[in-house]
């Protein structure tokens, strides 16, 4: 009988392609700048017009060789529109170009929003790259942590460039809305707060933790749910909603996982992680979320010049991503909601010492979650069996 870890390792099908090293606001929570690794510092400040070339030859390359019907990038920072207007034309068109015709690209920019005006939307416009903007709920909430070097909140900035994304002319390249939970403040507050901006998807984020750095609020091991209480909140705001106001990626993917699905979400789902990042240096690195754990996680020692993107799938810690139930904790590997939680996000599972072979921090919250979405859906579907 074949083993997942006998078989082939899966194509990446999403890459995070960082144009500037640096940002222009100083977020208090921001995984880059504030938390184990550093390595920003030594990253050139923007990706080197040859350095694009190169990572859109080997994206290629990859698409060929796995005969990928579509690939998606997308353009991050640090702040990505500090890499100006010219530079991110260059980078748009040479992904485009460069991929093969049998390829569709999904191209994406995620930004803070700050400098976004209509320049840059006309160059998205024109090279069809949709825009996701980070906005944390209400004012209060977003402005407690979304800050600039000053300590100046930014959200009359970011407000003011949804407002331009959501015109007409601009609407059609509106991805939509990331929010990194913050449980001190109301859930259905911060939840109607974005739909204000009318997104056509909402992120939910839990902040970035570990068991032996725990997120805030949450103490490792504890029985109690203040994740979960809150999620729940937002969840049964959207579900009862008499129409679909917005799409709620993490609910969505749940509820998919429930009824058997596969996820693409970081979040839930023991399926294989298919994600690398490509630094301004040209190297790749896995998932950026890791330098919430420790200086140089995410490192693979790879780079554009040298490997291609299937040698990458060989490394080992990339391959490990790629195991899904086989690479989780014994307690994981029994828990009866594994299918769905998928032990949570990788970087959530550190321990000091023992690596990533753990139950996420998370562990209670997730389950609290999961199995109210599985009571609202399940009420559901007897309901309408039973009409
Ligand atoms: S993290 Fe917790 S809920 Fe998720 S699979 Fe592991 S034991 Fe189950």
């Amino acid at each position: 009988m074949s083993r997942a870890s006998d078989s082939a390792p899966v194509p990446i099908a999403e890459y995070v392609l960082k144009v500037a090293s640096r940002c222009n606001l100083a977020c208090d929570y921001c995984y880059v700048y504030t938390m184990a690794d550093q390595s920003w510092r030594s990253r050139p400040v923007l990706i080197t017009p040859d350095t694009v070339l190169r990572a859109a030859r080997r994206i290629a390359e990859h698409a060929a060789t796995h005969r990928q019907p579509v690939v998606k990038v997308v353009l991050h920072g640090g702040e990505p529109l500090l890499a100006g207007r010219d530079l991110l034309d260059h980078v748009a068109s040479t992904v485009r170009r460069e991929l093969p015709d049998t390829t569709s690209v999904d191209l994406r920019i995620q930004t803070n929003g700050v400098l976004l005006d209509e320049s840059f939307l006309g160059t998205f416009a024109t090279h069809g790259v949709k825009v996701g903007i980070s906005l944390d709920g209400t004012e209060a909430q977003h402005d407690e942590h979304r800050v600039g070097p000053a300590g100046r909140g930014s959200h009359a900035d970011t407000a003011r460039a949804i407002r331009l994304l959501t015109r007409p002319e601009y609407r059609a390249h509106y991805a939509g809305l990331l929010c990194v939970i913050d449980i001190d403040h109301h859930p259905v507050e911060a939840y109607e707060a974005l739909l204000e901006f009318e997104p056509p998807v909402v992120d939910f984020l839990l902040p970035h933790g570990n068991w032996s750095a725990p997120p805030p609020g949450r103490v490792a091991g504890d029985p109690r749910t203040p994740y979960a209480d809150w999620l729940i909140a937002v969840f049964d705001r959207w579900y009862d909603a008499p129409r679909q106001e917005t799409a709620v990626r993490l609910f969505q993917e749940v509820i998919n996982l429930l009824l058997g699905g596969r996820s693409r979400s970081e979040q839930v789902g023991a399926g294989p992680v298919a994600y690398l990042v490509i630094d301004t240096d040209g190297s790749y690195q896995q998932d950026d979320s890791l330098k919430s754990v420790r200086s140089g996680e995410p490192e693979t020692g790879m780079n554009i010049v040298d490997h291609t993107v299937d040698e990458v799938l060989h490394h080992p810690d990339v391959r490990a991503r790629q195991l899904g139930i086989e690479s989780l904790a014994a307690d994981c590997r029994r828990c009866p909601l594994v299918r769905v939680c998928g032990g949570g996000d990788y970087p959530h599972r550190f321990r000091a010492g023992q690596g990533f072979r753990n139950p996420s921090v998370y562990c209670p919250d997730l389950q609290r979650l999961i199995r109210h979405v599985a009571g609202r859906v399940r009420a559901d579907l007897f309901a309408g069996a039973g009409r």
